[in-house]
């Protein structure tokens, strides 16, 4: 399973948590780095680069591949049609 990167809104703590992509976690108890006490403040979720190009491939959306840069081809009849992705790349790849 992927490692996410958390940063708690009240302590400003980073914390790596593990689970299934389709989740989201919203509080995990950890220790202020300040004062030493026990937090269990909301957290926010770090959108890590590297984490979403290790899942690429497997249940990465469509919406998150646009959004990091990438080109989608849909295979057709004669190639490959572009779905989305940046103007520099071409709209038609023909088979070979
Ligand atoms: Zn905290």
């Amino acid at each position: 399973m992927p490692a996410y990167d958390y940063r708690c809104q009240t302590c400003g703590q980073e914390l790596e948590l593990v689970h299934r992509m389709s989740e989201t976690v919203t509080t995990s108890a950890h220790t202020d780095p300040l004062s030493g006490l026990a937090c269990e403040g909301p957290l926010e979720r770090l959108i890590a680069s590297v984490g979403l190009a290790k899942s690429v491939g497997s249940s990465v959306s469509d919406g998150q591949l646009q959004r990091a840069g990438f080109t989608k081809y849909v295979r057709g009849a004669k190639g490959y049609e572009k779905a989305f992705g940046p103007d520099r790349t071409p709209n038609f790849v023909q088979r070979e």
